[in-house]
């Protein structure tokens, strides 16, 4: 299949693009959070199209995404006073609501779930996509399955050229990470997958907030998550990750003592220096949460294009943003964090 690659939002080609959603065919569309990999989110026959092109399992459902919080009661069954609050402050923007279905939304696209989940993406490009296109877009990350989300048009073409119809390019994404996923339909609410909306900005408006254990730790053997993807492995590189949590100067001396010349590491700019014979990935300066969230899905995926056989992360702590760049590094190392006392 001929991927056509469409770079200028004109009217020619945002019609275009939106003939081939409404159409059945699948398109990577921008957002603010990474790219996704968009179909009709109501043809069963599109949605099974996406699980084919990215290698993904079929029990994991997909979030589906509106142009605006006025759509919620097409496609949930049941909309509680607390999402139309979260909605009206924070949409569009990067938060994912859990909430009943709408039995008009496939079985295929919630994974067999009764649930659904729903977000109104920031992205000028793709709300217009989705308005011309006149349905719910079902989009996943347009990564092929396991490997890291993609966060430019670039990284899209890597994983699905020859693959899907059409890639927008919408510029680099803005947040870097994934949506922030809250479970709406228990009480109280659950926060699923941290992301790009923090989760105190969710406790300001919700008050009690539980965090699913998914969040933060390892599964057991046979433990079932509440979002079916947190079961995965997930944006790994093909070199194994090693996380290295605590003060980041007791860090960077840690993993300056063990690297050799075919280590990668993933640092802080300040530390930079200190490992002159590794292949380095800055992630901006340790205090700059957003930035970390902007760099982490390129750092991991730029050592795919190296010879590195190992890979060292600094980790940085779990306020705001942290949280969910946190989770990225530590599902990128299958959970092998080493804690460094300072
Ligand atoms: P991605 O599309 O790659 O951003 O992943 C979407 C995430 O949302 C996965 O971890 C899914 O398991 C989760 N998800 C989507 N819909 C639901 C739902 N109805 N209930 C729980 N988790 C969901
Ligand atoms: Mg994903």
């Amino acid at each position: 299949m001929n991927t056509v690659f469409f770079k200028e939002a004109s009217e020619e080609n945002l019609n275009k693009a939106a003939a081939i959603l409404r159409e059945g065919g699948l398109v990577g569309i921008p957002t603010e959070t990474v790219y996704g990999l968009g179909a009709n989110a109501l043809d069963e026959n599109a949605v099974a199209h996406i699980f084919e092109a990215k290698g993904r399992p079929q029990d994991n459902p997909l979030i589906i995404h509106m142009p605006d919080a006025g759509w919620l009661d097409r496609y949930c069954g049941d909309v509680p006073e607390t999402a139309r609050r979260l909605a009206e402050r924070f949409w569009p923007g990067p938060l994912t609501m859990i909430l009943p279905r709408d039995p008009i939304v496939p079985l295929r696209t919630t994974g067999g779930l009764e649930t659904v989940g729903v977000r109104c993406p920031r992205h000028p490009v793709t709300l217009e996509l989705i308005r011309r296109a006149g349905v719910p877009i079902a989009a996943p990350s347009g990564n092929t399955s396991g490997r890291p989300s993609p966060t430019t048009a670039g990284h899209m073409l890597e994983d699905m050229q020859g693959k899907i119809d059409a890639i927008f390019d919408g510029g680099a994404c803005s947040v870097g990470v994934e949506s922030t996923i809250i479970d709406l339909t228990v009480t109280p609410p659950r926060l699923l997958r941290p992301g790009g909306l923090p989760l105190e900005a969710l406790r300001e408006v919700l008050g009690e907030v539980a965090v699913d254990r998914a969040v933060t730790d390892a599964l057991k053997e046979g433990e079932k998550p509440r979002a079916p993807g947190m079961k995965y492995r997930h944006y790994a590189p093909k070199a194994p990750v090693t996380v290295v949590a605590g003060d980041p100067e007791a860090t960077a001396e840690y993993i300056a003592e063990r690297v050799g010349e075919k280590t990668g590491v993933i640092c802080f700019t300040e530390y930079r220096d200190r490992f002159p014979a590794c292949t380095v990935e800055a992630l901006g300066p340790a205090a700059d949460r957003e930035e970390h969230a902007r760099r982490i899905f390129d750092a991991l995926r730029a050592f795919d294009a190296t010879d590195v056989s190992e890979i060292f992360a600094q980790c940085p702590d779990t306020e705001g943003l942290g949280l969910a760049v946190t989770n990225r590094l530590k599902k990128a190392a299958g959970f092998h964090v080493v804690e460094v006392q300072e």
